[in-house]
């Protein structure tokens, strides 16, 4: 049984706008939960993403746009220190992916999202595409073939635009449609999407996740990022979608059956029950070790 890692610093508790989903309380309680929850997990700090890592998925000019004091669109403000927080979040991405190849199960508990980010652009709540950072590091250190699970109710637009036509990369989406952010109708050679209608049974949604997946591992990869997002939760206030806590337990129990490394990052979920539904992937996919009991 595979040992749960889990990657998280509550500086990524340290912005926030009025009102907005993407909130600090979603880290905070999760944390606090699964610190309650899993005693029996490994608890380990994300470094800061380096610029090297940065360039291997974002222009320079990106980078430097991060810096300016300016909203990147009306869902994605411009915070102090948003870069930091950005490379903080992708780097927690690099150390899951490093603890997945020692053979734990990674979960990078982590704020800002990253999978609507492009090379050059950050919307949709999301500053740096850590996924995709974590995807071509793994490559740089000797993963031949990646592939990327996207589980969150939303497209991962950013995603697909930095990995279409990587040929290293295979990349499936399973997301609601009609949605944010519009995409993720049609396939290219390494991306697959799965859009599911608004208020469609979970069963559909559920088999379109595991055709997903196994899609991925058709291909083989030597490792497997998952954007974990919790969004297609029937009680998710920004989307129409079905999907019930034991339905992401069922999710993580698919990786436990898996021979290969995986590494998992937080991308949406902006429920009241996120702890619950990140507790449940977690326990599907790493169930808690058993405690030593006394003699007798
Ligand atoms: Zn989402």
């Amino acid at each position: 049984m595979a040992l749960l890692s889990l990657i998280y610093d509550s500086a990524c508790a340290g912005y926030e706008a009025p009102f907005h989903p993407e909130s600090p309380v979603r880290v905070l309680a999760t944390a606090g939960y699964l610190q309650a929850q899993r005693q029996d997990a490994l608890w380990t700090q994300p470094v800061i993403a380096s610029e090297v890592d940065l360039l291997r998925v974002h222009t320079p000019a990106h980078l430097r746009r991060l810096h300016q004091p300016r909203d990147f669109d009306a869902d994605t403000p411009y915070y102090e220190g948003i870069e930091m927080h950005a490379r903080r979040a992708a780097g927690g991405a690099l150390v899951a992916v490093d603890e997945a190849l020692r053979g734990h199960a990674a979960f990078s508990l982590s704020r800002p999202p990253g999978h609507h980010a492009t090379a050059d652009r950050a919307m949709g709540f999301c500053y740096l595409n850590s996924i995709a950072i974590a995807a071509r590091y793994a490559l740089e250190h000797g993963c031949a073939r990646v592939a990327i699970w996207d589980f969150d109710a939303h497209h991962g637009n950013g995603t697909e635009a930095v990995v279409a036509n990587d040929g290293r990369i295979r990349f499936a989406s399973v997301h609601q449609y009609p949605g944010y952010p519009g995409t993720g109708t049609s396939n290219l050679a390494n991306v697959s999407n799965w859009p599911i209608p608004p208020m469609s049974d979970p069963d559909t949604h559920v088999r379109a996740v595991r055709d997903a997946l196994e899609g991925l591992l058709a291909f083989d990869p030597e490792l497997l990022l998952v954007s974990a997002g919790f969004d297609a939760f029937a009680g998710d206030p920004i989307t129409q979608m079905t999907l019930e806590r034991h339905h992401f337990e069922q999710f993580g129990t698919w990786l436990a059956g898996l021979r290969i490394p995986v590494a998992a990052v937080l991308e949406g979920g902006y429920s009241r029950e996120l702890p619950v539904l990140v507790a449940s992937f977690l326990n599907g996919w790493a169930p808690p070790a058993n405690k030593v009991g006394c003699a007798g």
